[in-house]
């Protein structure tokens, strides 16, 4: 052992090395620190009630009881040998379980009645009783005049007697604590051995140093570190537990905070292009002969945006709206204010059937004025080029001549545009479609495409809105705006589930409603989770087959569908035949188009009017909605129907149906964190530090983070560099794992 143990102290040397190897490699943890900063999963409180969702088969339990009643009962194997069965009754808050131990003559001694013992192992239900068969357990409080206190069986044997030397030096025992601390076992470590383990580490801990001055400690009403760090894994009562674990996620809160605003401040020193608004360019003319007037949202947006573009300051700028909201429109219009200031703009999206679709959608809003060069273009006008992979040599070779030059104006491509050695003449506005997939090292790669060391503006814009407090944490260096309403004159899309497992005539009827559409003169996608038909035979896996793209667009075109023409859409189709089947689609010479979720962001042809999501339950929330929003886009109503095959009172269904009573984005995106965590929904987002956050949650401690990113700008404020804060910067520059911050510090 060592004598002097710090948070940074290897397992190793304070722990047996046997079991630091085992919780090293159960749980990953290296250090003090790390085996420290994971809390207990429950705390047991003496005569609490059970809750239900513990008393459940094959759950793990720790009981703290009194022996009600003790039986033996004698009885012979099939081999004729004799044994002892012990079955006692042990009453713990109300709740009474039978525990039941075989060949069990020298345990019986030690748990008379009257006994109060621990108890710990895995829950069965037989014949209306809960039953513990063989749990280890350990005598807390003998009968008067027996011995055995802290005798038990396997590893509650030796943590009492870790607890009975605590006793021995004047500590609480572990077991007359009000509140004894469950950890999370894992495959070759039992609770116990994390427990016992946790007190070892605590007791030879020397005092943490806290990283925090007392002012920011009283400000936040904080724990001290030591404290906290002591009083999370032992606790007097729920309310220090509580304390307690606020500290630490305070603490990752505000590392992960201090990382941020050092990101942003960074940010802020380089030299932007101040692209002002002008009175008389392209983006006044096109404004004056937009076909509607724009939203009150796309008006304040607007103008926040034109306000960033005009600083000198690089702007950094999400933009949340859920379909269809209008942040095309928008983005258009800023893009137009840099190309009047004479610099260029690039519009990125995540696939190459986007990057057609908005190259296409932007030059026909531009009319002549996105002629520039051509005969009868306007006098303001500008020009838009598409750059994508799969463009000839020599088309290639002219969108990037009109790009060096400058005479492309508005440049459209995917994320490949700045992977590449794409060149700009004078890149002024970067926008990025769906940022799903944008993080901090390809916002890091934009710094370099800027004319003589100056860096673009950026915005992001995305169709799956998240609520605020995680927008603020994932990209906490982005301001953030949102558009709420839909465009006037929009109908919400109404949606229905249709459970087609259990009523087939509500199936038939949707062909019917798809042809009737098709009749009127609209269009109809239809969605599928997979391209082929799965082949792969899982006899465990008892769930009706997937519908697959290929077999429904055979299906369809020779059945229900028969006489209408029916295209078929997925990500195998080469880019040449993707492109035509959606222009083929987009200009109505197909009626419906069978697809995988190819068609899933930002696809834009008014006449879509019905949306048919196969297998819908495979979907997640905001996959849905995005996929709905497909639809009802040119002043026609749309309808989405969410087909399954799961059970009509199920989870699925329920889950579904959810989705159909809302249209709010923000509202499903509550909902789509409740059913997944974090980790899911930022995806790729995510970026190292994130995944570094072991207690913080940025979904439940939104408030939190809100309180220790203040502390945070004012201690950037008066310490940039974290000088006077070595221990911060310390916790800073972990946190940041891999991606190194320390450059972000320096002045
Ligand atoms: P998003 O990119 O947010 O999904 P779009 O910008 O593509 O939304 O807008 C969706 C549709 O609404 C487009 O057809 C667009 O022309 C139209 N639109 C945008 N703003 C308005 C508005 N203020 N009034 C009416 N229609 C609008
Ligand atoms: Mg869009």
């Amino acid at each position: 052992m060592t004598s002097f143990t710090t948070t940074d102290t290897p397992l190793s040397a304070v722990l047996e090395p046997e079991l630091a190897e085992r919780i090293t490699e159960a749980f990953g943890h290296q250090s003090v620190g790390d085996l420290l900063h994971t809390l207990p999963r429950r705390y047991r409180q003496h005569g609490q009630r059970y809750d239900k969702r513990e008393l459940v088969d094959g759950e793990r339990v720790t009981i703290v009881g009194t022996v009600a009643s003790a039986q033996t009962r004698e009885f012979r194997t099939k081999k004729g040998r004799r044994g002892e069965i012990l079955t006692l009754t042990v009453e713990d808050g109300g709740t009474t379980f039978k525990v039941v131990y075989f060949h069990a003559r020298g345990i019986r001694f030690l748990l008379p009645v009257g006994t109060v013992a621990m108890f710990d192992g895995t829950v069965k239900w037989f014949r209306n009783a809960l039953d513990l068969t063989h749990p280890e357990f350990l005598v807390l409080r003998p009968v008067d005049g027996s011995r055995g206190q802290f005798r038990g069986s396997g590893d509650l044997a030796a943590l009492a007697k870790l607890s009975a030397e605590l006793d021995a030096e004047g500590g609480q025992s572990l077991f007359d604590r009000p509140l004894l601390p469950i950890y999370q076992a894992r495959a070759g470590v039992t609770s116990w051995e994390v427990l016992g383990a946790v007190v070892t580490a605590l007791r030879a801990l020397v005092p943490v140093m806290d990283p925090l001055d007392p002012t920011v400690r009283a400000a936040a009403g904080l724990m001290e570190l030591d404290v906290a760090l002591r009083k999370a894994h032992l606790p007097a009562t729920i309310r220090e537990k509580d304390e307690a674990g606020y500290r630490l996620r305070f603490d990752e809160a505000i590392a992960l905070q201090l990382l941020l605003g050092a990101r942003r401040r960074f940010a802020a020193r380089d030299p932007a292009p101040p692209s002002p608004r002008r009175g008389d360019g392209v983006r006044a003319a096109l404004s004056s002969r937009l076909p509607f007037d724009l939203t009150g949202g796309q008006r304040t947006v607007l103008d926040q945006i034109s306000g960033d573009l005009t600083a000198v300051e690089p702007m950094n700028r999400l933009l949340q709206g859920e379909v269809g909201s209008g942040k095309t429109v928008v983005a258009l219009l800023a893009m137009l204010q840099v190309v009047d200031a004479g610099r260029q703009s690039v519009l990125l999206a995540p696939t190459e059937v986007l990057a057609t679709q908005h190259h296409r959608s932007l030059t026909a809003m531009l009319g002549d004025l996105g002629e520039k060069g051509r005969l009868g273009a306007a006098e303001e006008a500008t020009r838009v080029v598409l750059l994508t992979g799969s463009m000839s040599t020599a088309e290639r070779r002219a969108a990037l001549l009109d790009i060096v030059t400058g005479e492309a104006g508005i440049v459209v491509g995917t994320h490949a545009v700045i992977q590449d050695s794409v060149e700009f003449f004078d890149l002024g506005l970067v926008v990025v479609d769906e940022q799903h997939r944008f993080g901090v090292r390809q916002r890091d790669r934009l710094r370099s495409k800027g004319r003589d060391g100056v860096v673009p503006h950026l915005l992001v814009m995305t169709a799956t809105p998240i609520p605020r407090t995680i927008a603020m944490t994932v990209f906490g260096d982005l301001e953030v705006s949102e558009l709420v309403e839909l465009p006037g004159g929009r109908r919400p899309i109404s949606t229905s589930v249709v459970p087609a497992r259990d009523r087939p005539k509500w199936m038939q009827r949707v062909w019917e409603r798809v042809r009737e559409e098709v009749a009127a003169g609209h269009r109809v996608y239809v969605v599928c989770t997979r391209i082929d038909p799965d082949t792969t035979d899982d006899p465990g896996d008892f769930r009706p087959p997937l519908v697959s793209a290929v077999d429904l667009h055979a299906q369809l075109s020779g059945s229900h569908l028969a006489g209408i023409r029916v295209g078929l859409m997925h990500g195998r189709l080469p880019t040449e035949e993707k492109d035509a089947v959606m222009a083929d689609f987009a200009s109505g010479h197909l009626d419906v188009l069978v697809s995988t979720t190819v068609i899933e962001v930002g696809v834009d042809v008014p006449e879509a009017t019905v949306m048919v999501v196969m297998d819908a339950e495979r979907f997640g929330v905001s996959q849905l909605h995005q996929l709905r929003g497909r639809v009802g886009r040119g002043g026609l109503p749309g309808l989405c129907l969410l087909v399954t095959n799961s059970p009509e009172s199920g989870p699925s269904v329920e889950r579904l149906s959810a989705v159909a009573a809302t249209t709010d984005g923000f509202e499903l995106a509550r909902l789509d964190l409740e059913q997944r965590r974090e980790g899911d929904v930022l995806g790729d987002a995510q970026s190292g530090a994130l995944s570094a956050l072991r207690l913080l949650s940025v979904v439940d401690d939104g408030e939190l983070i809100e309180i220790a990113r203040r502390h945070a700008e004012e201690i950037l404020d008066s310490d940039p560099g974290l000088d006077r804060h070595p221990a911060l910067a310390e916790r800073v520059e972990r946190l940041s794992g891999s991606e190194a911050s320390a450059y972000l510090f320096r002045s």
